[in-house]
């Protein structure tokens, strides 16, 4: 039986569940690293429990996307190294040095920036190079590296301890170009190597992890698997992983409308019958997507219960005609487990028109999360 608390809405975090993916990610990859990717609160699942679970399960790093990310880690006493991997600006630099953190450099006025802060605060920062090898977002093409790893050099205070690259397609089913990416990597690698030192490659993200092992390199770049979730449907499940996020709320009240009578804004959906309608005291502001509306399902006494016109920031309602018994205070899944029947994130992604990534970043902090299984 699942842990139960009084409150209308919450997000159920299992951090066995993060704990058990991490380890059987890290039993895949063997001799890599597996560093933690806990950006955007964890994908929804909250960064600091987050992270200690992944620490505690065998992480050696963490990976986030932003300074701040970092820096709210270091507030809470997470000690572990942490990569960030996204753009910044010179005038974050600061923040970097002072939080600790191992940056991404990716251009000759941010590596300018921090090494003046970490001189000043007499520091030397560890940092990585992105090399852009086919996702077109950021970092050095191959053939811009050399030079600008030369001109590292003469930062006395940034040591580059890596280099790393991220796939645009390894989670669709033909790798035709991820291996183009993989090996433009490798040669930009080895020609760097020849002339600088540089300790650690990475390159895979969890469908690489799952699909592509010669890619594992010093290390491992998981987010999506470490939260139980596949990157794709096209992706092999070459380790089996375990949803950590539910998301509960309860019947606010129940009430049956006559055939004719309309729910929600701009009148979308009209009773054809008898329709016995339960209100769920949750919507849009709590991070459930809009599009759900006439469209998404929730669980209530183990039975779906069709999400009946529009989703409202606050509120939606559904259709509990079919299900016996239905009261005030009884628990309904948006996505989880309940009885023999469970919603997926894929689930809810398809009826949103997104990707599972996106259903669990997108819950909002007024759903707090709440944690089955603190860790010391
Ligand atoms: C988000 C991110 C990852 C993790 O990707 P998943 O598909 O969630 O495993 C890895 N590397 C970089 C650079 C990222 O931005």
């Amino acid at each position: 039986m699942r842990q139960q608390y009084e409150l209308t809405n919450y997000a159920l975090i299992d951090l066995d569940a993060i704990a058990r993916n991490v380890a059987a990610l890290k039993a895949r990859v063997g001799a890599a690293e597996l560093w933690a990717v806990v950006k955007a609160n964890a994908y929804g699942h909250g960064a600091v429990p987050t992270a200690r679970t992944a620490l505690a399960a065998g992480a050696t790093r963490l990976a986030v996307a932003r300074i701040s990310e970092g820096a709210a880690l270091r507030q809470a006493d997470v000690s572990a190294p942490i990569l960030v991997m996204g753009y910044h600006t010179p005038a974050e630099a600061e923040a970097a040095v002072a939080y600790d953190l191992i940056m991404t450099v990716n251009d000759d006025a941010f590596a300018r920036a921090l090494n003046d802060q970490a001189r000043d605060a007499g520091k030397r920062m560890r940092v990585h190079v992105k090399v852009d090898t086919g996702l077109g977002r950021f970092g050095l093409l191959p053939d811009e590296l050399p030079s600008f790893l030369q001109r590292l050099t003469h930062y006395r205070h940034l040591q580059l301890e890596g280099l790393w690259t991220h796939f645009a397609t390894a989670d669709e089913r033909d790798k035709t170009f991820a291996h183009k990416q993989f090996a433009m990597f490798r040669y930009a690698a080895f020609l760097a190597r020849d002339r600088f030192d540089i300790p650690i490659l990475h390159a895979a993200n969890s469908a690489a992890i799952l699909d592509m092992p010669e890619t594992w390199l010093d290390a491992v770049r998981p987010g999506i698997a470490i939260y139980g979730l596949y990157p794709s449907t096209e992706v092999n499940a070459t380790v089996t992983l375990h949803p950590a996020l539910s998301l509960i709320s309860h019947v606010g009240r129940v009430r049956t409308l006559p055939p004719g009578a309309s729910v929600s804004y701009g009148r979308t959906f009209i009773a054809t019958r008898p329709t016995t309608v339960a209100l769920l005291p949750i919507g849009y502001g709590d991070g459930v997507h809009r599009l759900l509306s006439n469209r998404g399902q929730t669980l209530i006494r183990g039975q779906r219960a069709p999400i009946i016109g529009r989703v409202c920031m606050d509120n939606i309602m559904v259709d509990v005609t079919n299900i016996d018994g239905v009261q005030e205070r009884d628990e309904a899944v948006l996505i989880g487990p309940q009885g023999d029947d469970r919603i997926t994130a894929e689930e809810v992604a398809a009826w949103a028109q997104t990707i599972n990534y996106e259903v669990t970043t997108s819950l909002l902090p007024r759903a707090p999360r709440m944690y089955a299984d603190v860790p010391p």
